[in-house]
């Protein structure tokens, strides 16, 4: 019996040595192909943004955000990045749309079928940073 303990005792440490050598110390979800900072869409700001649903205005003062790894676009009621002194409060109602190309800075409209809503002041899976904020 003593021996079968010890034989079970090492197999349990040769798994762990398998599995301590075969997944990576900080596993994470990809949310983002070509994610460079952990699997997260990379959302840079953009300007101001506008939320259309079915081309029925939802709200136009929202802040636009791009990946910048995939290119896709967020626009979320209320600022999602926090500046200097600045506190961020829940984003509200959000949409996302990937036009498949790089917008330019200044006003992005989505026209979306579907929108999200948060009363958290950040999205899983995204991060958002402001121009000249890393
Ligand atoms: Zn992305």
């Amino acid at each position: 019996m003593k021996k079968n303990i010890s034989i079970v005792m090492s197999l349990i440490m040769m798994l762990g040595i398998v599995f301590t050598n075969t997944i990576p110390a900080k596993a994470y979800v990809m949310y983002c192909s070509g994610s460079v900072i952990g699997g997260r869409h990379d959302m840079l700001a953009l300007g101001r943004g506008i939320v259309r649903v079915n081309g029925v205005t939802i709200f136009s003062n929202g802040s636009a955000y791009q990946c910048q790894a995939c290119k896709e676009v967020i626009v979320t009621e209320n600022n999602a990045v926090e500046t200097s002194g600045e506190t961020v409060g829940p984003l509200g109602r959000y949409a996302t749309w990937n036009p498949g190309f790089w917008m330019s800075l200044g006003t992005a409209t989505v026209n979306v079928s579907h929108i999200n809503t948060t009363s958290s002041t950040s999205i899983e899976g995204y991060r958002f940073r402001n121009r000249g904020y890393n």
